[in-house]
């Protein structure tokens, strides 16, 4: 077993938005932090959900309004902090005859919606008549339609950019971050945390001394406490959530539509989402493998159902879906009841039982992390019993928002890629950009493009592993350049980014086959047949 002669305040385990949220804020107030993951970063549920940056309309049927209202303010707030990454999003709900929530419960949930958005700069909601909806979305289903309710959330097209972001900003505050490294056993001493010990992909171990641990692992906290040396009662109970993606279909709408379901009243979401459409979600009680989650086919039938039946031009089929993913959300565990009343606020559970130092999240949004992260960190600066200094991420912009519009200007001097390629290259890095510029200026080879278009830089590949910790051709595809989310998964350009990989990081071409069909299979696994 090696030992890490560091010391650190505080390990966080895992990567996900939670994770890299808590490391920013505590790097940020001056702990020595380091996040370990066992995969890489944002390989978990932030990576599988509906990608909106929401107050949760839904949640007010459960009467959880402080939950909707944290969640307008943290929107407003992403805008700020991440423009670049998250945008507003125009929702519609259409109305029919004989649905479970009528015209008049909807624009009682628009009006309470609106009046706790109150300050958040987007604009109000309308709603429209059956001729006003239809004039504008002319494929909606004609059968029963009474009307529409229209309103605003956001969205945020690249999680796993917001997740990098956040682990960047943590890692430039002095933070250590391991991505592979599964965290197998956390150490007591005298009732305190004194050290955990994870293994790295290779199966070495390495103990290091921390004084507390922050257990972000989603799905999987249950999992990480057993590492511990006390056995505790289980906290999460997830509920299974699937998407699937498709592209263009006939009578396709331009805003996103927040649906009923006919099958079983549940909401489902249809939303453009990077030139496709992302379709979703379900919400089953899950207590299988964490591992590898796949969409079932009765998930995809549902979903393609509920799109055909509100658009009927579009008769989707399973030959018209690009992709689909799924995953657990890591709710608070719960014998009974139904799935969908399950509580979405987040709790920051001290498992003082084990150990003092050690705190675990479950539960917990995309839109809510940073305000969760807040709260844990000022919950250790009293375990580590450290005068913190104030949270300043709510109003400390991303790496990626600074410096947008020079970014903008050096791209289009550059003259390297087409004006679909800088548009796309903004959207991912934002002023982070211009750092991947000045590299392909540093080096001809890499000012080309992956293939004639003018759309992918060489430089990008180069980017993700000297600046974003990615290691493996999957980590590039999926999580750094996001062409692996694109309609075709970025096939046509494995190749090519292999090959760049291979040379930087000095891939044998055993290794480099490997890769290769490490990242195929993980294409694969997503496609359904
Ligand atoms: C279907 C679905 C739709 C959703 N839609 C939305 C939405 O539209 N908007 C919204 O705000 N929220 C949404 N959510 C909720 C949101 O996505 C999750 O609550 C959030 O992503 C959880 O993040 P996390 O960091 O806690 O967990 P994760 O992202 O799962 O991260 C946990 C990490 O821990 C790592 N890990 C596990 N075990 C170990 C170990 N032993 N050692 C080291 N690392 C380990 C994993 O590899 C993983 O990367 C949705 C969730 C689902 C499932």
């Amino acid at each position: 077993m090696n030992s890490d002669s560091q010391s650190y305040d505080v390990a966080i385990i895992g990567a996900g938005i939670n994770g890299a949220g808590i490391a920013r804020d505590a790097a940020l107030r001056g702990l020595k932090v380091i996040v370990l993951d066992k995969n890489d970063m944002c390989s978990g549920t932030s990576a599988v959900s509906s990608r909106l940056i929401h107050g949760g309309l839904r949640y007010l049927e459960y009467g959880e309004l402080p939950l909707v209202y944290e969640s307008l303010r943290e929107r407003r707030c992403l805008r700020q902090i991440a423009g670049h990454l998250v945008q507003a999003l125009r929702i519609s709900i259409p109305i029919f005859s004989g649905a479970r929530r009528g015209r008049a419960l909807i624009r009682l949930g628009m009006i309470a919606y609106d009046i706790l958005s109150f300050g958040k700069r987007l604009p109000r909601h309308d709603m429209l008549d059956r001729n006003g909806i239809k004039e504008e979305v002319p494929g909606l289903r004609d059968e029963g339609l009474l009307g529409a309710a229209r309103y605003y959330d956001a969205q945020v097209t690249f999680a796993e950019r917001l997740v990098m972001e956040n682990l960047l900003a943590a890692q430039s505050a002095g933070a250590d971050i391991k991505t592979y490294c599964t965290v197998c056993e956390i150490r007591v001493l005298k009732g305190c945390i004194s050290s955990l010990v994870y293994s790295d992909r290779q199966g070495e171990q390495t103990a290091i001394s921390v004084r507390s641990v922050v257990n972000a692992a989603g799905p999987w906290v249950d999992e990480v406490l057993k590492a511990a040396p006390h056995q505790v009662d289980r906290f999460v109970g997830g509920t299974k959530g699937s998407h699937i993606v498709v592209g263009q279909f006939e009578g396709a709408p331009k805003d996103a539509f927040y649906v009923e379901a006919a099958a079983d009243g549940r909401p489902v979401f249809i939303i453009p989402w990077n030139e496709q459409f992302l379709i979703g979600t379900t919400d089953i009680r899950y207590n299988d493998s964490l591992d590898r989650i796949r969409a079932s086919r009765e998930e995809v039938d549902y979903l393609l159902n509920e799109t055909n039946r509100v658009f009927p031009n579009a008769r989707l089929q399973i030959a018209d879906i690009h992709f689909a993913y799924a995953g657990v959300r890591p709710l608070p565990h719960r014998d009974k009841g139904p799935e969908s009343a399950i509580t979405r606020r987040h709790i920051i559970k001290t498992n003082r039982n084990i150990a003092k130092g050690l705190v675990s999240i479950i539960g917990g949004k995309l839109t809510t992390y940073r305000n969760l992260a807040e709260q844990t960190v000022d919950k250790l600066a009293r375990i580590l019993r450290r005068k913190s200094p104030t949270c300043r991420t709510a109003d400390t912009l991303l790496p990626g928002a600074w410096g947008v519009d020079r970014a903008r200007e050096l791209l289009l001097a550059s003259k390297l890629l087409s004006d679909k390629g800088v548009d796309r290259l903004l959207s991912i890095y934002g002023g982070r950009a211009s750092n991947i510029i000045d590299l392909a200026n540093r080096d001809a080879t890499l000012q080309k493009t992956l293939n004639d278009d003018g759309v992918h830089l060489a430089a990008e590949v180069l980017f993700a592993i000297r600046e974003e910790f990615a290691t493996t051709l999957t980590d590039i595809v999926f999580r750094r350049m996001m062409i692996g989310l694109d309609s075709d998964q970025g096939r046509s350009l494995y190749t090519a980014v292999a090959v760049l990989a291979a040379t930087e990081i000095n891939w044998s071409a055993d290794t480099q086959e490997t890769e290769m069909q490490n990242l195929v299979e993980y294409a694969d696994s997503l496609r359904v047949t």
